[in-house]
Formats: C-alpha cells, structure tokens, sequence
C-alpha cells in the first residue's frame, strides 16, 4: 500500500476541496469567482466540478461537457491552482463515459452493502484485523472499541463485497485510463442507517487490503441530508461521530499506509448550514482537511437569478414550479429518499403568480429564519431540474441573457453561504 500512497504520479487531493455541480454548464465561472475569493481571503479550496450520471442523464448532457466548463472556466479567470473533474457516484455499469475527462472518481458502492462475500474472502479480512481483536485504542478517541472476531464478522458481512466491488471498479479505470493519476473517492453516503467509526475504522482496512489509494471516503453520517435544505437530526451527536471518523482516518493511514491525504468528504445535499460551524471548529482544531460536495445549491440559484431578473426569465422561474406542482410523484420518486416535502405548504399556482421576482426568490432562497423562505418549494424545485431540461434552449438563452444576475446570485451563495461558513473566512 505504501507504494500508492507516495506514489509520485497520483494525482494529490489539497487540504481544502469543494464540489461543485452545476447542471446545465452555465455557471462555471461564476462557481469558480467565488472559490478564488476564498483563496484572495486566504483559505485556498480546491474547485472540484462534480456530476453523476443520473444528472447527466436527465438533462441529457455528456461527462465531456463539465470537463470543457471547467477548463474553459479556467483559462476565463486564469485560475492558476489545481482543479478536479469529478465521475459522481459512478459505479462498474456507467463509468466508462468518465474515463477520458474526469480526474476525480467517486465510486459509490452503497449498493452494494450488505451483499454476501465469500467464506475464502471474510476468512482472509478477518485474519488480517487480528492485531485489533480486543480493546482497540485510537488516539483521540476517549473510550476504547472492544473488537472481537462477532463483530468484525458483522462488519465483514455489510461491507466486504461493497469494497471488494470498489477494488475491481479502481482497478478498471487504472487499466483504462492507463494510470493512476486521478482522486479517488469512496462513498457509500446513500444508504438509511450511518457507518459508526468502528465501521469506517474497519472498512479503510478492507480499502488498504485492496491497495485502494482513497483520498477521500464519504460515509452516511449521522442524521438527515434532505436535498438543497439544512441538516435535520442531533448536530452534537454528529460532531461527536465527525470528529472520531477524524481520528480513526488519521489512525487508519498510520496502521494501514493510506495516503497521508486521505480525509473526510461531506456530500452535503447542499446548504447543511447548521452543521459547517462544527465541521469547521474541528478541522481548526486538530487541523485537517475535507472536502464538502454540493450539487443542487447552484441550480436553485439558477432559478432563483431569473426570478430577480423579471419578465421572460420571471415567468420561466414559475414556470418550472408550477409544472413541478403537477408533476411531483415523477419528480420525487428518484429522491424519495432525501427530500421530506410537506405538500400542504406548497403554495399553488394561482399564489405563485401573483409574486414579484423578489418575493419568488426570497421563498426559495436558503436563509433560515427569513420570513419567506418555503423549504418545501425549494425541495421540490430542486428535484424539478428536469423541467428546465425539458425547456432545452428557452432555459439555456434565459441564463446567456441573464448571466450577470444569475452568475452573482451564484457566486454569492457560494462565497458567502457556504464558503465563509465553512472555513470561517
Ligand atoms: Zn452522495
């Protein structure tokens, strides 16, 4: 393992690294002014422009496109720090369109868990964790894990197949790429119940067994990540569980050979905005790195520039809500999962009409606490990018004509929502 972590071709994660999605390619300037302001404040974050096959997909748009965004993104501004082009939850069935322009794969191996291994592969795991039978200590961490060969037996029966899945995807794109000069990212973040750090403790032993060099490992933490809205669940048990995973990662690239630049990656949902004053008082604190993914919060802001921009761009906006309206099982179901809409505070379409562009943006802007934010608009809006796939170029000329509303609404969010928050700039 060691050999990977310094090997001297792979391509090496920065301390700080913020994902981006931006659906339909329009914002990558925008996205990219606003992490260049982080880097003017000090704090330098690196771009990763992340995008799954499933938003592919639906607005019908090719891996190659976010490769060119973020290039071209690049030479607009003349960023000059290192950037990532991120193969979203991919798994063995759709990865081969990211081989050629991605550099950061997120292999998603949820799943997968819980999937039966074999006696030959669960006797060989377990053999390998003997050293850790008994009261296991990781510096950090107050109280020790008491290990015996029942619970590494469970662990193995959840997670080994997810890994062992995990090893054959990484070493299908070293094959076909050629090399090993990418980020690796392993999540397994859209499942119901969270990995404790006992878990992930025992799952980076199953990665380093099959030489995965991760650089990143998104677990499902503790609590609910609903889409585009904050963080619902106990925000102490989840620094509590955020901060172990801290130490058992640390732990886990001493005892294991890692990579050194192996650390934490939050897929937020978007917008957990409760939770970033914990991550962000605990990476200070023990000095580490992370990397946050957001994907529908530039979407939103999107919708929420036209609003601002009025007429033809106003009515597009309600538009996309009022189709959702009609629409939301179709739209819902794929995220059924992750979004928690109460249907009775939706407003309807004769209400929505009425509104100024102000008033629309205000609702669906995320500013908790202000007296016009609706999360349940802005939940089903955020599942409802569909629509304005559907609107093909009447959607993409309203962004051109309004790009400069639009890209602000964008930067700002990003800046002074998520980046200050998060890195306490
Ligand atoms: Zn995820």
């Amino acid at each position: 393992m060691n050999e990977h972590g310094k090997s001297k071709i792979m391509k090496k994660i920065g301390k700080y690294s913020f994902g981006i999605g931006d659906r339909f390619a329009h914002q990558g300037v925008a996205q990219l002014r606003a992490l260049m302001k982080a880097q003017a404040a000090g704090i330098e974050v690196t771009p990763v422009w992340n995008k799954s096959n499933r938003e592919h997909m639906y607005v019908h748009s090719h891996p190659a496109d976010t490769r060119k965004e973020a290039d071209s993104a690049v030479a607009e501004l003349g960023y000059r720090g290192d950037y990532c082009v991120d193969a979203d939850h991919i798994n063995l069935g759709n990865v081969q369109n990211f081989l050629a322009t991605s550099d950061f794969f997120t292999i998603d191996v949820a799943s997968k868990i819980g999937s039966a291994s074999g006696e030959t592969e669960t006797t060989a795991f377990l053999s390998s964790c003997q050293a850790y039978l008994g009261a296991l200590q990781i510096p950090g961490i107050a109280h020790p894990f008491e290990v015996d060969e029942a619970l590494l037996t469970k662990i193995a029966g959840k997670f080994l197949a997810a890994i062992r899945e995990a090893g054959l995807i990484y070493r299908h794109i070293v094959s076909e790429k050629g090399n090993d000069d990418f980020v690796t990212e392993i999540s397994m973040d859209e499942v119901e119940s969270p990995q404790s750090p006992v878990e992930m403790f025992f799952i980076l032993k199953m990665i380093a067994n099959e030489h995965i060099p991760a650089q990143t490992i998104a677990p499902k933490f503790t609590g609910r990540f609903n889409k585009g809205v904050d963080y619902v669940g106990d925000v102490a048990a989840f620094a509590r569980e955020f901060e172990e995973d801290i130490h058992v990662i640390d732990f886990a690239i001493r005892e294991f050979g890692l990579p050194v630049s192996l650390k934490l990656s939050v897929h937020s949902g978007s917008d957990k905005f409760s939770i970033y004053p914990e991550i962000q008082r605990i990476l200070a604190q023990f000095d580490k790195g992370i990397h946050v993914k957001t994907a529908g919060t530039t979407w939103l802001e999107e919708v929420i520039g036209l609003a601002l921009s009025g007429g033809d761009a106003l009515a597009a906006a309600k538009s996309i809500y009022i189709q959702a309206l009609s629409r939301q099982q179709e739209l819902c179901a794929p995220y059924a999962d992750v979004i928690d809409i109460d249907g009775t505070k939706l407003p309807d379409a004769e209400e929505v009409n009425s509104w100024s562009g102000e008033k629309f943006a205000n609702t669906l802007r995320h500013i908790p606490g202000h007296p016009d934010y609706n999360p349940n608009l802005r939940q089903l809006i955020h599942v409802g990018y569909k629509i304005a796939s559907e609107m093909g170029t009447h959607y993409t000329d309203l962004l051109k004509t309004n790009q400069k509303t639009v890209g602000a609404c964008v930067e700002e969010n990003l800046f002074e929502r998520h980046l200050k928050r998060l890195f306490h700039i």
